[in-house]
């Protein structure tokens, strides 16, 4: 499969208004959570459950679809030790969902790939369901 480095370089043209760019550049100042090569993670500014994070990739791509699989070690590297630190830092996290919403029909506001982590306790009263309400 020929699909890392001249993807890498297949930067999207929207890059330069793409706030998780400004991020990655440095241009807005997050507190880095864990961080590899390719992919850091940081608090997202609107959380549903305390400790509510984002995964994303350093460079510009919109959709998991453009992330070179090539890089799949490195973005689970960077969700495992994530999570393993959110979890360490609060034990009542017993849990946690992995959430990636692809083009606006799944609901993707932010149009550079990103992996929500959602820690979870028991009976902590949230429904993440993909079935439909009865
Ligand atoms: P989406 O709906 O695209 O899957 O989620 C985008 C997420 O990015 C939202 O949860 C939103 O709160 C978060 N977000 C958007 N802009 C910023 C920002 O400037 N900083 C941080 N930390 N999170 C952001
Ligand atoms: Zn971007």
């Amino acid at each position: 499969m020929k699909d890392n480095n001249k993807e890498i370089k297949n930067k999207d043209k929207d890059e330069g208004e793409c706030i998780f760019c400004k991020i990655s550049k440095g241009e807005i100042n997050v507190d880095k959570i864990y961080e590899n090569e390719n992919f850091f993670s940081f608090p997202d500014a609107n959380p549903v459950a305390k400790g509510h994070s984002l995964i994303i990739p350093k460079n510009h791509f919109k959709t998991a679809l453009d992330l070179p699989s090539s890089l799949g070690q490195e973005l689970l590297d960077c969700i495992k030790n994530t999570t393993m630190k959110l979890m360490k830092e609060d034990e009542s996290i017993d849990g946690f969902n992995i959430v990636s919403n692809n083009f606006p029909s799944a609901g993707q506001a932010v149009h550079h790939v990103h992996f929500h982590i959602i820690p979870r306790k028991k009976d902590d009263g949230k429904i993440l369901s993909l079935h439909d309400k009865k």
